[in-house]
């Protein structure tokens, strides 16, 4: 990890990068004097799977909860997008904070069941797997550290039910690695690819439609079991969405088959396009050195 991708500047994360098997000391519980503390003033980025689970626990579609709850930001320069949780109205506490505390509390986002703890996903230039570390946020305002309770991230992450959140965010996080790491070699993506990229990862019914179109249908050749299972699993669906992307954009071979001749027909007409331009231009060429003699 390079010095500009330091989680660690201005920031009340320390500065210290911890693996599962160290000791925190934190609780926290509706009876502390801070509840609520934290949800009053939000930034919470959401992984596709907290869209998932959040969309579903409130009955709507995905392009509904992006949106009533959520903002788009650019996670990288030259971007990655991302979104976060919308706050209320001219406010800045998370729409989903009651008295009673989270109204969303079985299916809250993966930062918020982290919380106190970070984690930070790397992949340092010389190696070629990725590596989860944690390091721990103290803010002021959070009573909970000095609650007498000790156990170690491990335990943390098991209590607050990470192994399925982040189990089910890898290929996510893979592609946002894959993205920084290739750097200005690949460039600024296209406007097309940055939409492809928002639509797969957070309005997984929007890409439902796209993956059940003819369109799709036409280009590339998903076997009808694989398909029936896509399209009726939001999970599966969510997957295969992150496999297709890395296929798309970074071109590696993850067997999702296309049809050969559709791919050399388009390729075809874009080059007996290209060719007609080039023709038409020629003889514009020709024409405006013919009207200067
Ligand atoms: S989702 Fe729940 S836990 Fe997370 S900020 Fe909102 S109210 Fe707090
Ligand atoms: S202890 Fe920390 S996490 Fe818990 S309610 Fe208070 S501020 Fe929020």
């Amino acid at each position: 990890m390079n010095q500009n991708d330091s989680p660690f500047q201005s920031s009340p994360v320390l500065p210290e990068m911890f693996d599962g098997t160290k000791t925190i000391q934190f609780r926290c519980h509706k009876g502390i004097a801070c509840f609520n503390a934290c949800c009053k003033s939000i930034d919470i980025s959401l992984t596709p799977y907290d869209i998932l689970r959040l969309k579903r626990r409130l009955g709507i579609s995905s392009t509904e909860f992006l949106e009533h709850f959520t903002l788009p930001f650019e996670m990288e320069k030259d971007g990655i997008a991302g979104v976060k949780l919308k706050p209320v109205e001219n406010g800045s506490a998370c729409q989903f904070m009651t008295d009673d505390g989270c109204s969303v509390y079985e299916d809250r986002p993966s930062a918020c069941r982290y919380y106190p703890v970070a984690l930070l996903t790397m992949r340092r230039q010389d190696e070629y797997v990725d590596k989860d570390a944690y390091a721990l946020v103290v803010e002021e305002h959070c009573l909970g550290h000095q609650e007498d309770r000790r156990l170690t991230i491990d335990e943390y992450r098991k209590e607050q039910g990470l192994d399925e959140y982040d189990a089910l965010s890898r290929g996510w996080r893979q592609l946002i690695l894959k993205k920084k790491s290739s750097g200005p070699t690949i460039g600024k993506p296209s406007k097309r690819s940055l939409q492809l990229f928002f639509m797969t990862c957070y309005d997984v019914d929007r890409f439902r439609d796209f993956v059940a179109s003819d369109a799709f249908n036409a280009l590339y050749d998903i076997p009808g079991s694989d398909l029936d299972k896509f399209l009726s699993d939001d999970v599966e669906l969510m997957q295969f969405g992150f496999r297709f992307l890395r296929q798309v954009l970074f071109g590696e071979a993850l067997g999702i088959a296309m049809r050969m001749d559709i791919v050399e027909e388009r390729r075809r007409k874009v080059m007996d396009n290209r060719m007609r331009l080039e023709r038409e231009a020629a003889e514009q060429l020709a024409r405006a050195e013919e009207g200067d003699c």
